[in-house]
């Protein structure tokens, strides 16, 4: 058994230690191989240890790693450029993780409050949204229980019920300063929220003088079939955060913002490795991959294909269904057999599957964004015969 005591415990992980992956592929210390449907939680959208990012690392590395956040680098700059040209966002500030560019995000529309809105600070979110884990995102967050693991909760958090805007309505009040809420949400057990809900917001927080924030740390970066989600309800919100799949891997994060919410002072915001160029020519490789002629359209069709299989699935199985969007998909099982389900896929022999189950109830696919067809069938086989077997 490999020795993990040194490693503070946070969860509960198999008894595996992966050495090597390539690909929609990851190998273990046994050599034993996996096909991988997980990728780091929708972390390597082009999969394990493409030569792009392979390559962006070396290049990078051998020229400059850090300077410094007080000092201007060139990557930095060039992405920060990118992401803008391709967004309805004026500027960027980069952040190392999804939780830490929702913090800034949280910290950007108090200070907006304070300036614009005579000290409004309350955001609300939504029931079983997912923000990250630091206290005030687990506080933004409305995962059951985190209301009082850790407590007093940051607060300022009221909550509205996805896809109901009355509920929204009904939580606004004279300290309401902005509404955030992911486009799918994720860990819920990827709930898509309708245009419909995503144009009545834009409009109910535009007629209030609101902010709308979006969370697309897991919805951003190709992974809906747009470069964001929020583009196919033609909504223009006024902060965006960026994670996971923006550095392919390697720990990139980042707070998007129009420019007239762009009123952080010097000293308000900042971080040691924020912006670093090591990262961000990871960063400029990684959109320029997803920005290359075809590849978004590829995403979105390898998502209806992923869709079409769980719908078969779903009538040889008799199952409720499957939703989500472009290749952030989950399939309802309606019964709680999800865990075990993960367990028996990686379990499997020659070759193991790596899936994952947000909710006893629905497993969730979020594979690199290169995966192809041959893998897409190839986990569907494998979870037809787990399937018949339960
Ligand atoms: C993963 C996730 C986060 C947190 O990102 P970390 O990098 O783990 O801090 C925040 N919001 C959403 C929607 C996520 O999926």
């Amino acid at each position: 058994m490999t020795d993990t005591n040194s490693l503070m415990w946070v969860t509960q992980r198999p008894e595996l230690v992966f050495v090597e992956g390539h690909g929609s592929w990851l190998v273990d210390s046994d050599g034993k191989r996996y096909l991988d449907f997980v990728q780091g939680w929708a972390v390597n959208c082009l999969g394990h240890s493409p030569e792009i990012i392979r390559d962006a690392l070396a290049t990078q590395s051998a020229k400059l790693i850090n300077p410094s956040p007080a000092f201007y680098n060139e990557p930095s700059l060039r992405l920060a450029r990118l992401l803008t040209a391709h967004s309805c966002f004026d500027q960027v500030f980069f952040a190392n993780t999804g939780a830490e560019a929702n913090e800034g995000a949280i910290k950007l529309a108090r200070k907006w409050g304070q300036k614009y809105r005579d000290g409004a600070f309350e955001i609300i979110t939504f029931e079983n949204g997912f923000h990250g884990r630091t206290l005030a995102t687990m506080s933004a967050s409305g995962k059951p229980g985190w209301d009082t693991l850790f407590a007093p909760q940051v607060p300022g958090f009221p909550k509205a019920r996805l896809n109901e805007l009355d509920s929204v309505a009904a939580q606004i009040g004279p300290n309401t300063v902005a509404v955030m809420l992911e486009p799918v949400q994720g860990e819920a057990g990827v709930i898509p929220a309708t245009t419909e809900f995503l144009q009545g917001l834009r409009e109910l927080t535009s007629n209030h003088n609101l902010l709308l924030i979006v969370d697309e740390v897991q919805t951003g970066m190709g992974r809906t079939g747009t470069l964001f989600a929020h583009e196919q309800s033609a909504i223009a919100p006024d902060i965006m955060t960026l994670g996971k799949g923006l550095g392919g891997g390697v720990p990139l994060a980042a707070l998007l913002a129009r420019k007239e919410v762009c009123c952080f002072e010097a000293g308000d915001q900042g971080g040691t490795f924020n912006g670093n160029p090591l990262m961000t020519a990871v960063g400029v490789a990684v959109t320029e991959a997803l920005l290359a002629p075809g590849f978004l359209d590829e995403v979105q069709a390898k998502g209806d294909y992923l869709a079409a299989g769980l719908h078969a699935l779903c009538s040889e199985f008799g199952l409720t269904g499957e939703r989500g969007s472009g290749l952030l998909r989950a399939l309802l099982l309606d019964r709680d057999i999800a865990p075990a389900l993960v367990d028996a896929a990686r379990t499997m022999a020659p070759e193991g599957l790596l899936l994952n189950a947000p909710r006893a109830n629905l497993l969730r696919f979020m594979p690199a964004l290169t995966v192809n067809r041959e893998e897409i069938d190839r986990m569907l086989s494998c979870v037809r015969v787990l399937l018949a077997s339960t």
